[in-house]
């Protein structure tokens, strides 16, 4: 019972540095993980971690800037203060 058509197109998603709508194919998938109870952002590149996850364009380093400048991810994610190091390194 799954929906072909809609698994084809792919579900649209905002990247939340740029708010542009996507396909989720084209964005990368963040989440959150709780170790030493600090949250830390992590790219899901598999997209399978539990729990709200945030879009971000994929090629676009100016979106990850943004969320990181402007904490965005916080909102977006719905935690406080969230570890960002591991998009850090990727910049
Ligand atoms: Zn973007």
């Amino acid at each position: 019972m799954t929906n072909r058509a809609a698994e084809h197109a792919g579900p649209i998603r905002s990247c939340v540095g740029c708010r542009t709508k996507q396909p989720q194919g084209q964005l990368s998938r963040l989440a959150v993980l709780f170790d030493d109870g600090r949250p830390k952002v992590t790219y899901d590149l598999k997209r399978r971690l539990p729990g709200r996850g945030a879009y971000i364009c994929a090629d676009n380093p100016k979106c990850l800037a943004r969320v990181i400048q402007k904490g965005l991810l916080a909102r977006a994610l719905r935690v406080s203060d969230p570890d960002l190091s591991i998009l850090m390194s990727r910049s």
